[in-house]
This record gives structure tokens, C-alpha cells and sequence, in this order.
């Protein structure tokens, strides 16, 4: 039920037409990231509209997303990013999923799957090659856990690398070093027989690195129109996302009055305030405190006082005309002002947009539009 009225509208065709966008930036086939359920959009419509606008492929962090999507009648091409243990392994392998193999364990426990059951496992070989989180360190352990695969039945579809520095403005030089390394990977296991594809980047290389690309990129926070790196994206991609919540009262605080917990805010003047329902339980980050704006009547009004679980307070002071059930925009666009998932994470400190949007919680329903 959506009774509160704070909601989160997804606009699915700013998603497609970040696909496209992203298609044409790059002209690579392109994976939809959707893990962290589609970065708070919603996996399963995001993973419906990025194939509808021509992605050839999903990837996901974890088997049980997989999974879900696979429930949902996805049957495109998913691939499992994160290692999966062993029964997760087992798990994806029967719903066809292709499996990130980043340790000889991991080939080991695929290729025993594979065995019982009688079936190829789908699967693509990870290469660590400076992000310093899962995948084969070297050349030759690449090649010893392709061989093993491949004789043990498993299909191994690709080879991967990933990132450490790809947004950031003096990562290049890092980056091409870890392309250096991706290539000196592949050509080893290309002499090995290796005959599958390779793909490394995420969204910041597919846009500003074209070496990067490979036979496929892998954008997660694009797909979203979230901030790409320090430049802007410079292909016009669009933000999806509007949070929404209603204005539940108005009040006149006179001078000298305080606003919510810790009375960290004391009226200088008489003030004119609106309270909306939504709070850090919705992922509203408490930690905006004093920073923090919302839109109404396409204008910004600034949070004050403490956030609390579940109400803010706004000073609509200086906006004539706000009534009970007008709509102030948390994220996203009102008249001509837009609050960024960037500019809220900016606001909450120490963070960045991909955590405001996995961030905002289950209990904000999403609207598709
Ligand atoms: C999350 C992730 C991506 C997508 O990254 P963005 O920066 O959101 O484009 C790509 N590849 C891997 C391995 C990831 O974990």
C-alpha cells in the first residue's frame, strides 16, 4: 500500500535511453549491472528495460540475485561478479547462470558440480589485476585455472578484470597499468586455447577509457545517470530517480522555538515550517544534518533541525503557497531545480551516489513510470 505517499519513482525511460546512450558512446556490446537490487532502482524492471533497449547481458554480485531475476523470467545472459562458495556455485550453475571463478577452489567446486550433475558450467575467469579484491594474480595462475576448467567440462565464456581508479582524475596511469597486466593475462591464455571474450570496464573506463573496452563494458551507476567520475559523463545521460515525500504539516515556529532532537536548531526569527514524513529508516542519512535540502514549489528549502527516523522538518519560510499535500522532491527534479544523488552524498559526507541510492530502503515503494 502506498498510503504515506513518500515514494521513489523510477523512470525506466531514462534507463533505456542510458543504454542507448551508452551503446553509442562506446559501440560495445554492454552488460547491465544491476546488482544491490538495480542500485535501489529495482532489478528485475531495470534488467527488463536495459534488455529491451539492447543489453546483451546482466551481471548481478550475488547467486541469490541471479536467482531472483531468473524467478522473474529473465533469461538473458547473467553473470554472478562476486565468488561464490560452493553452494552458491551449485545453485547458479543449475539456473544458468555464469559464475565468477577467481581461486582454484572455486574451479575445483565447479568442475565437481559439473561432474554430478552432467552438466557444462558457464563460467568467467576473474583476474586481479590491481583492485586488490577477488580474482587470479598472475599469467600463470590464470592459465592453470583455465586448463583445469576447461578440461573439467566448465565453459569458460570470458575473462574479466575490474578497476581500482577508473573515476578518479589522476587514476590513468594506475589504470593503464592494469590494462598492461589484463593483457598479458589474455595473451597467455589465448595461447592456452582460451577462445572466450573479455571485458574490464565498469562505467567510468567504458566512458572515458575507449582501450578499456574490450568485447563488452559493465556500467552499474550510468545505467542509473549517476555521477561518472570527476568530468560528467558528456554523453547526456539521465538521472531515473525522483523520492518523493508529502507535506504532513505546517506550522509557525516563533523565535526562540527548537526543532526536533538535541534541539539543534533554535529559531533566529519566526520561521515557517514543513514536516514530511521520511527519515534515515527510509535512508534519508541522518548524517545531512544541517546540509540538506528538499525541493517544493520548484524551489529549495533547507532540513533543519536533527533528521529523525521517520520525519524532517524544512523551512518553507521564504515559499509562499505550501499546503498539506504538496510534494517536495528529496532527489531528482522539481521545476528547474534538481537535487543529485552526487549533491546528497556530498550532504551526508564521506560517501558517494551509488550508497544514497542502494541506501534508501525497502520501505519506500517503488513507482515505475
Ligand atoms: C559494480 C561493478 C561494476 C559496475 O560499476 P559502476 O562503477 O557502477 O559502473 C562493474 N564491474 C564489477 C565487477 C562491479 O563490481
Amino acid at each position: 500500500m502506498r498510503l504515506r505517499g513518500t515514494e521513489l519513482l523510477v523512470d525506466l525511460r531514462a534507463i533505456e535511453h542510458n543504454v542507448r546512450a551508452l551503446a553509442t558512446a562506446t559501440q560495445t556490446r554492454l552488460m547491465a549491472v544491476v546488482k544491490g537490487d538495480g542500485y535501489g532502482h529495482g532489478a528485475l524492471p531495470v534488467a527488463r528495460a536495459a534488455l529491451q533497449a539492447g543489453a546483451q547481458a546482466l551481471g548481478v554480485a550475488l547467486v541469490e540475485e541471479g536467482l531472483a531475476l531468473r524467478a522473474g523470467g529473465v533469461d538473458a545472459p547473467i553473470l554472478v561478479l562476486g565468488q561464490s562458495l560452493e553452494k552458491g556455485l551449485f545453485e547458479g550453475m543449475k539456473a544458468g547462470l555464469s559464475l565468477c571463478l577467481s581461486n582454484e577452489e572455486s574451479v575445483q567446486a565447479l568442475v565437481s558440480a559439473a561432474k554430478a550433475l552432467r552438466v557444462s558450467p558457464k563460467a568467467h575467469l576473474k583476474i586481479d589485476t590491481g583492485m586488490g579484491r577477488i580474482g587470479f594474480r598472475s599469467a600463470g595462475e590464470a592459465v592453470a585455472a583455465y586448463e583445469a576448467a576447461a578440461k573439467g567440462g566448465v565453459t569458460v565464456e570470458a575473462a574479466f578484470t575490474h578497476f581500482a581508479t577508473a573515476d578518479m582524475q589522476d587514476g590513468a596511469a594506475y589504470l593503464r597499468g592494469q590494462l598492461a597486466r589484463f593483457d598479458e593475462a589474455l595473451l597467455a591464455l589465448r595461447r592456452a586455447g582460451f577462445s572466450g571474450f573479455a571485458h574490464a570496464a565498469n562505467s567510468a573506463a567504458a566512458i572515458l577509457y575507449p582501450e578499456s573496452r574490450y568485447d563488452m563494458v559493465r556500467p552499474g551507476i550510468a545505467l542509473y545517470g549517476g555521477q561518472i567520475g570527476w568530468a560528467g559523463d558528456g554523453i547526456g545521460l539521465r538521472p531515473a530517480l525522483t523520492w518523493k515525500a508529502p507535506v504532513v504539516q505546517i506550522k509557525r515556529l516563533k523565535k526562540g522555538e527548537s526543532l526536533s532532537y538535541g534541539r539543534r536548531y533554535i529559531a533566529p526569527e519566526e520561521r515557517l515550517i514543513a514536516t514530511l514524513p521520511v527519515g534515515y529508516a527510509d535512508g534519508y542519512r541522518r548524517s545531512m544534518f544541517g546540509r540538506a535540502e528538499v525541493l517544493l514549489k520548484g524551489r529549495r528549502a533547507p532540513v533543519l533541525g536533527t533528521i529523525c527516523m521517520d520525519q524532517i522538518m524544512a523551512d518553507v519560510s521564504a515559499i509562499p503557497g505550501v499546503k498539506l499535500g504538496d510534494e517536495a522532491a528529496l532527489l531528482g527534479a522539481q521545476g528547474e531545480e534538481r537535487i543529485t544523488g552526487a549533491q546528497m552524498a556530498r550532504w551526508a559526507g564521506e560517501t558517494i551516489d551509488y550508497e544514497i541510492f542502494c541506501g534508501i530502503s525497502a520501505r519506500v515503494p517503488r513507482v515505475y513510470e
